[in-house]
């Protein structure tokens, strides 16, 4: 992703102090640059697009459990969540992070059986700047934005990072090792330059 803020500090300020700024406002910072749409919090009556699918959340005090998936007899789906309402989001957050987190497992798995290359670590996170990164000791690690995404989207990104094992940049021949095992590499990468933001607004508060 190429688009940058600019962070004016004041004389007195330290370059760590705007660093912890910038991440703690994120969200806020990417609202401004008119980026955002409309905050979604995770609360009752939100539609979530788990793997690309509007779900509702919806809240039942009464049920134990934690978080699952539901599709009504109407055809709407829905994600409940048991106990307090004071524990929705926190709930949702790590259902979502655990889903990701399943999701992201498989797909590098597999693209590093077929690439011949080992992962050794799969770290699931809420960076902003960027939905995927990779070291060359094989530590991969993922937004848990992306489970919002249309799963071929999110599997794209599997395959993105898994062949950083085998081409440590983004020179013609990764592209090509990308395009070799992933079919839907150019609709997932469009995909998320005109929709990627959006999954920003998830689980903020205004
Ligand atoms: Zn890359």
């Amino acid at each position: 992703m190429d688009r940058e803020a600019i962070l004016t500090m004041p004389p007195r300020g330290t370059l760590a102090e705007a660093k912890d700024f910038a991440q703690r406002h994120g969200a806020w910072i990417a609202a401004r640059l008119g980026r955002m749409p409309k905050a979604a919090p995770f609360a009752h009556g939100t539609l979530v697009p788990l793997r690309g699918v509007d779900h509702k959340i919806v809240h039942r005090a009464s049920e134990r459990g934690t978080v699952w998936a539901e599709t009504r007899d109407s055809g709407e789906r829905i994600l409940c969540v048991a106990g307090g309402v004071e524990h929705i989001d926190r709930r949702v957050h790590d259902f979502l992070k655990r889903e990701a987190r399943k999701d992201l497992a498989k797909a590098s798995q597999a693209y590093a059986e077929r690439l011949g290359v080992k992962v050794k670590r799969i770290s699931i996170r809420d960076q902003s700047s960027r939905w995927g990164s990779c070291t060359s000791a094989g530590a991969l690690s993922f937004s848990w934005r992306l489970i919002l995404a249309p799963s071929y989207v999110l599997d794209y990104l599997a395959a993105h990072e898994v062949a950083h094992l085998v081409e440590m940049n983004h020179s013609a021949k990764f592209w090509r090792t990308v395009g070799r095992v992933c079919g839907h590499t150019e609709r997932a990468k469009k995909w998320l330059d005109t929709q990627g933001n959006d999954l920003h607004r998830y689980g903020i508060h205004e």
